[in-house]
């Protein structure tokens, strides 16, 4: 089907051609007809499944049609700088052949020159809630005459602590509107957001909540924590991977990280909360331009950044929220391309696992170690029963396990020969000296802490 059949403007789909998108994805087939008509919208989208489009071109037209103001008409709040920056540039070349004018306000940056732009008059606002309300405060911009209003990605706004801003926001706007509202991840939170926002909304569902994760090809790496920087220079360096991203959970890991890779050879760069904007928006530049191959990122960060057809995504650590690892892997494989997703496993992360393989509804297969160069000199070989120049990962994981305590503990083994799809994962485990020692996935259930450290 192409985007014409949809109703659009031919200078819309002019400028969708000279991106090269050919049809509409199956989120904008189905949003942009009910957002022409004028609904209220509640759909649920992960980033890359072209939700962005979905919003923003039928909200082109609909501005397009009717009289300019010198205030904002349609608004656009999103949680963080990058997705703002991202969703303003869309608007930006989806519109170039309308004359509709585009602002884009957050915060990390100086105010100032934001309250100036504003004065000289926009139709679309896209903004962070924080900045919107103080240049709101500053009587900087009139929301009077807002007629849509977007709130992209939600579920991520409540999760960053955004719910008073929003309803804050909120109260600014006029009584009649458009309420557009995107969330990947459907809590009660969201509904009663969904409720007192939207009126009589189309429910939209795109496709079950792992749809993005199917293009994606996944696998886990069973790891000990102190190899998995080792490995993962391994992998990089091996499989000549030139576009990377590397999650890890906190700032200072991400810090951390990066300075190994650097030191493994590998060119790489952090981009965490800590980081100033131009710092992060410089990274992001030299990433997409392929000056560095490794971008090490926190969960927030990562949030909307847009990189097409990125290869590769890995978890360095999993995240402590199963949908997190969603969102994560939705980096890869984007709008049909198709990715490659890791995940470097330690056995205290089991839990985590077997959380997102829940989520998921089905396990991630694992990947057999390649044989890498341990970050430590490894034990006598004897000791470990190798025949291999380089230890094998899985004696590697061993000697780096504390003595007698966890082995005694281990509990069920996870190994690739032993799972197959047609057994269960509950099923009994083939016995397999090649088993021994590999990195158990379950027993230790004791990741109760759900909060989201970045
Ligand atoms: P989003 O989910 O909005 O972040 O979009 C994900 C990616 O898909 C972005 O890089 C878009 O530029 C791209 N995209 C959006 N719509 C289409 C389409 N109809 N065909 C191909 N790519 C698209």
């Amino acid at each position: 089907m192409p985007f014409d059949a949809l109703g659009l403007l031919p200078q819309l789909t002019r400028a969708l051609a000279e991106r090269g998108y050919t049809e509409p994805t199956p989120i904008q087939r189905r949003v942009i007809p009910e957002i022409l008509a004028g609904r209220d919208i509640l759909a649920g989208a992960q980033t890359g499944t072209g939700k962005t489009a979905g919003f923003t071109l039928p909200i082109l037209q609909h501005l397009h049609a009717g009289p300019t103001t010198n205030d904002p008409r349609a608004l656009i709040l999103v949680p963080t700088r990058e997705l703002a920056a991202q969703v303003a540039d869309s608007i930006k070349s989806y519109g170039k052949y309308l004359r509709l004018r585009t602002l884009v306000v957050f915060g990390g940056v100086s105010i100032n020159p934001q309250l100036e732009a504003l004065r000289r008059g926009t139709d679309i606002l896209v903004a962070t809630p924080g900045r919107l309300l103080d240049i709101a405060q500053q009587r900087g911009v009139d929301l009077t005459k807002v007629e849509v209003f977007v709130l992209d990605e939600a579920d991520r706004m409540l999760d960053m602590g955004f719910i008073a801003d929003i309803r804050r926001v909120i109260k600014l706007l006029p009584p009649r509107r458009q309420n557009l509202m995107f969330s990947a991840t459907y809590s009660d939170d969201i509904r009663r957001l969904a409720q007192t926002l939207l009126h009589d909304p189309a429910e939209i569902e795109v496709a079950r909540r792992n749809a993005a994760v199917e293009t994606v090809d996944q696998r886990v790496y069973a790891v000990a924590k102190d190899q998995k920087r080792a490995l993962l220079s391994h992998l990089i360096r091996e499989g000549n991977w030139n576009q990377v991203l590397i999650f890890t959970r906190t700032k200072h890991g991400a810090n951390r990280l990066t300075k190994q890779l650097q030191q493994d050879g590998v060119e790489a760069a952090a981009i965490h909360g800590n980081k100033s904007q131009s710092a992060r928006t410089q990274a992001l530049a030299a990433f997409k331009q392929g000056k560095i191959r490794a971008l090490v990122a926190t969960e927030v960060a990562s949030r909307g950044l847009d990189i097409k057809e990125l290869p590769h995504v890995v978890n360095y650590e999993l995240p402590n929220v199963p949908e997190d690892y969603v969102h994560r892997i939705g980096r890869t494989g984007r709008a049909g391309a198709s990715g490659h997703a890791i995940s470097l496993v330690a056995p205290e992360e089991a839990g985590l696992l077997k959380d997102v393989e829940k989520l998921l509804r089905r396990p991630i297969p694992e990947a057999p170690l390649p044989s890498f160069k341990p970050a430590r000199p490894p034990l006598p070989r004897e000791q470990v029963g190798q025949t291999d120049a380089v230890p094998r990962a899985r004696d590697v994981r061993r000697e780096s396990q504390p003595p007698s305590r966890n082995r005694r503990e281990a509990p069920r083994h996870r190994h690739a020969s032993s799972r197959s799809p047609d057994r269960g994962r509950d099923a009994p485990r083939r016995p397999s000296h090649s088993s021994a020692g590999a990195t158990h996935r379950s027993g230790r259930r004791s990741q109760k802490r759900r909060g989201r450290p970045h």
